[in-house]
Parts: structure tokens; C-alpha cells; sequence
């Protein structure tokens, strides 16, 4: 009786360590070929929104092109 108890025990431990290991898994997997591609910026110079990945990044503000990022913020 003890020993199916330590079994079932076993079984139940290996059950949750590889759900934890799934989950923890999953939004690593998920998050920089789906969410991050996909996500829409908005230009600080002419207010477009590309997808992030098509975005320019100077001088912490996000642009919508080399252009927009050498001009700077817009005047809005
Ligand atoms: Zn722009």
C-alpha cells in the first residue's frame, strides 16, 4: 500500500513538472514571432503606425522611417 502511494505521488509530481515546464515555455515561443512582429507603433514625426518590426527607434521616440527618425519628433 505504501509503495502504490510513493508511485501515485511520483506520477503526480512529474504530472506538474511538466505542465510548469510547458507553461512556462509557451509565451517564450509565442511572443517574439507572433506579438512582436504584429504590433503597430506609432511615428512621433508624422503619426503612421508601422508594424514594430518595420519601425525606427532614436533618441527613445519610435519612427516610421530613416527619414522621420533624422527629423525627430513632430510638432504634435
Ligand atoms: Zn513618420
Amino acid at each position: 500500500m505504501g509503495r502504490l502511494l510513493i508511485l501515485i505521488l511520483l506520477i503526480v509530481l512529474a504530472a506538474w513538472l511538466v505542465r510548469r515546464a510547458l507553461r512556462r515555455a509557451a509565451p517564450q515561443a509565442d511572443v517574439p514571432s507572433a506579438q512582436k512582429s504584429d504590433e503597430l507603433v506609432r511615428c512621433a514625426q508624422c503619426g503612421v503606425l508601422p508594424p514594430r518590426a518595420e519601425a525606427r527607434l532614436s533618441a527613445g521616440a519610435i519612427y516610421c522611417s530613416e527619414e522621420h527618425a533624422r527629423l525627430g519628433p513632430g510638432p504634435r
